[in-house]
């Protein structure tokens, strides 16, 4: 349990209107939670205080080496004006995962929990109710030693702010072209490509310049090795529905285990519906599509919850499908997950947690 301090802003900023669209992590709240590390002394000083930037020496590690981790998840208002979490248990283990394998000392689960409750339950003004938005919240852990050798740091400061961001999809789902890249590489087994971790997202830049450039966007990933087998989208995981069997890549320690996949795979399965998580390979997919056995094509990730994919480009083919259109199953998890977030629809045990 951790003994927070709380120092509330005297400077309040104006609450986003209703005639401003929100967008992407663009605003900030008022407040945000920082808590320090030192070795030997631990994780100490947790406090909410108000939004404000952060003074670190140039030679702190994080701007050389990159010891830095993420989370990402939000808070929404339910309609009889509760504050819900959608399984923030979920990314207090990750965010252990992670540091686990980057060299950052762990936090206890439910302190993290508890932290996020703090600053969210703090801004709790900020959350906003439109159909679609909800307020973001991300929790990340940098390195701070003022130091250029090779090493983990003895200092960290974990933080979390806050953004009101709007619905990813402002006129509904609305699916995505997708470019299967097979020239870069996200992630290798034994890399970070399974740590919440911004090195995968610098990697991951050329190759989303490109796609862009082309009209795409968004990048799919292949294996490292091989470039043969689908991994993710870099942002999302990503989901096939084959003759009635939604496959999934099965976790091989260079994908990230999200969230909403972990959601998907579960409501999938109490549905009734069979679920692969094995290796597919961009050939059976390709197949699939030909021989019309491909039925659906989604991303899932906290951002946009569900993502459907109309179209997908690898090398010089492209498929198109669903005409482009958005699937049943697609559209039936979004409204699902949603719906258990919102706290309308009752989800498995534990899924939605009360600030
Ligand atoms: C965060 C993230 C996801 C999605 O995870 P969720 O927990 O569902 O938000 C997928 N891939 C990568 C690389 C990510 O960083």
């Amino acid at each position: 349990m951790l003994d927070i301090r709380f120092e509330k802003t005297t400077n309040p900023k104006p609450l986003p209107t209703a005639d401003n669209p929100l967008t992407f992590g663009t605003i900030f709240t008022d407040h945000m939670f920082e808590m320090d590390y030192e070795t030997g002394k631990g994780w100490h000083d947790p406090r909410v205080i108000p939004y404000q930037p952060i003074t670190l020496d140039p030679s702190a590690m994080v701007f050389h080496y990159g010891q830095e981790m993420f989370e990402g998840l939000k808070a929404y208002k339910a309609d009889d004006g509760r504050i819900l979490l959608f399984r923030p248990d979920m990314n207090a283990k990750r965010t252990n995962n992670t540091n686990r394998r980057i060299c950052v000392p762990e936090i206890p689960e439910e302190d993290f929990v508890q932290a996020v409750k703090a600053v969210v339950a703090t801004d709790k003004a900020w959350i906003p109710t439109k159909p679609g938005t909800s307020l973001y919240i991300r929790p990340f852990i940098i390195a701070t030693d003022p130091f250029l050798g090779v090493r983990p740091s003895d200092t960290y400061k974990f933080i979390i702010i806050l953004s009101p961001v709007g619905a990813y999809y402002p006129e509904g789902l609305n699916p995505v072209k997708i470019w299967i890249e097979d020239d870069y590489v996200r992630a290798v087994k034994g890399g970070v490509g399974e740590a919440k971790t911004g090195a995968n997202y610098v990697a991951s830049m050329a190759a989303q310049m490109k796609a862009h450039d082309d009209g795409y966007s968004q990048v799919l990933w292949l294996d490292g090795v091989e470039r043969k087998y689908i991994e993710e989208v870099g942002a999302m995981n990503i989901f096939f529905k084959i003759n009635g069997t939604v496959v999934t890549p099965m976790l091989n320690g260079s994908i990230l285990p999200g969230i909403t996949r972990n959601s998907c795979i579960e409501l999938c399965k109490s549905w009734g519906i069979p679920v692969e998580e094995r290796r597919i390979s961009v050939q059976e997919l390709f197949e699939a599509a030909d021989n019309g056995s491909l039925e659906e094509v989604w991303g899932s990730g906290t951002a946009a919850v569900i993502s459907p994919v109309g179209h997908l480009r690898w090398e010089d083919k492209v498929v198109q499908i669903k005409d482009g259109g958005i699937g049943e199953l697609s559209q039936k998890l979004y409204d699902t997950v949603t719906g258990i977030q919102l706290g309308r629809i009752e989800g498995p045990k534990g899924w939605v947690i009360e600030v």
